[in-house]
């Protein structure tokens, strides 16, 4: 069986994990391994900061806070997304105003935001889709426009960027996730970018349960207290130290997934010139990180037949996002402004095939064949 996927392992994990119990004495948050994690996003990003968090739910829900939106207040976003992306903004009363996607990218639709923004509106977040960037340039300028804040939920853009910008530090927060689904990962884990050095301060004392005791650490202060409302965001040693690991190899991870990504692309593109499947569109100011790799079949039908006939083939691949303005709780907090064109259409016909670290050529050729075969028996009408 192939399965969809197959969690990182790039090899010294276990080694870290026994270092930091049985050397470093240290299993909380912050130690040499969230630190060492914490530098490596940095550097590669050029972020005033980096905080690793528990998930990239719970960076997403940090951004949210550090906003200060309030109740009754509206974010523009897309409804394609994970839910936490909303979730975040719900937690705190906010609304949620759906707009449109592409269907070229299934990012939103930048021409459609400036028409769903109000006197409520605070803010605009961004999914940056597989690891492809939204049309930032567009986005930032209406929200300096507006005087809005931008919050990029970049869970699935960790290492990929927008004119050579890293995605998560061109808004004035960036969401990573390290989930075991993710390019990198931890587990459960995620990260915090922080644009702007003069909202660092505030930042850490939201993850430290509302206490100045990051300043306590650095030894700025002789003893720490409870200086506002807060939570507990930060992660442990051992989810630290199995992400730094995977740090240490980040180009190799990229360039793997990357490889397969177009060996996928160069052996479906016979069956996309048919006009049988569409497969994704990377626009050129955009660098990706091989985060999914996707086709879109002709409808919901289609890619019901295809998914239970790769499952026969022992290939697992996967739909996902059913749209938020569908589900319950988006009808309860949300709303969709404009009209849904493409989200719940596209959202229907796109189909996730197997991409990991792990992942061979032989498994990328093996599954391309069977997508083949599937349209070869299917024969257009
Ligand atoms: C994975 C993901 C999240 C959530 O990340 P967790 O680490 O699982 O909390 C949020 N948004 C998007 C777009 C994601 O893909």
């Amino acid at each position: 069986m192939i399965q969809f996927n197959v969690p990182p392992y790039a090899g010294p994990e276990m080694e870290y994990l026994e270092k930091a119990a049985a050397v470093n004495h240290r299993i909380s948050g912050d130690g040499e391994f969230t630190k060492k994690c914490r530098q490596f996003i940095e550097e590669r990003t050029g972020t005033a900061a980096c905080l690793l968090t528990t998930s990239g739910t719970s960076a997403l829900e940090m951004a949210s806070h550090l906003t200060r939106i309030e109740r009754g207040e509206e974010v523009i976003m897309p409804s394609y997304t994970f839910c936490s992306t909303a979730d975040a903004f719900v937690l705190r009363g906010a609304v949620p105003v759906f707009v449109d996607i592409r269907p070229d990218t299934m990012n939103i639709d930048e021409k459609l935001i400036e028409d769903a923004i109000t006197d409520k509106t605070r803010g605009i977040a961004v999914v940056h889709y597989a690891g492809v960037s939204c049309e930032m340039d567009t986005i930032t300028e209406i929200a300096r426009r507006h005087g809005l804040f931008v919050v990029e939920d970049a869970a699935q853009a960790v290492m990929a960027s927008y004119k050579g910008k890293p995605l998560g530090t061109i808004g004035d927060f960036g969401c990573y996730s390290f989930h075991e689904t993710k390019n990198y990962s931890m587990g459960e884990g995620g990260a915090l970018l922080i644009r702007d050095a003069g909202r660092v301060e505030d930042a850490e004392i939201l993850r430290e349960k509302g206490t100045n005791r990051s300043k306590f650490f650095r030894g700025q202060i002789d003893k720490y207290t409870w200086v506002d409302y807060g939570s507990s965001y930060l992660p442990s040693e051992l989810n630290a130290a199995y992400l730094a690991a995977q740090f240490e190899v980040a180009d190799r991870i990229n360039k793997a997934r990357l490889a397969r990504w177009a060996q996928y692309y160069e052996e479906l593109q016979p069956l996309a010139d048919e006009g049988r499947i569409e497969l994704p569109t990377v626009p050129a100011e955009c660098q990706h990180n091989a985060h999914m790799f996707y086709i879109k079949a002709a409808d919901l039908a289609e890619r019901t037949k295809l998914i239970s006939f790769l499952r026969e083939n022992d290939i697992l691949s996967v739909s996902h996002y059913i749209p938020l303005h569908t589900a319950p709780a988006g009808k309860k907090y949300c709303c969709f402004h404009g009209e849904d064109r493409f989200t719940t259409r596209e959202s229907e016909r796109l189909l996730r095939l197997p991409m990991f670290y792990s992942l061979t050529e032989e498994q990328v050729d093996y599954i391309c064949d069977k997508v083949k075969e599937f349209y070869g028996k299917h024969a257009c009408v």
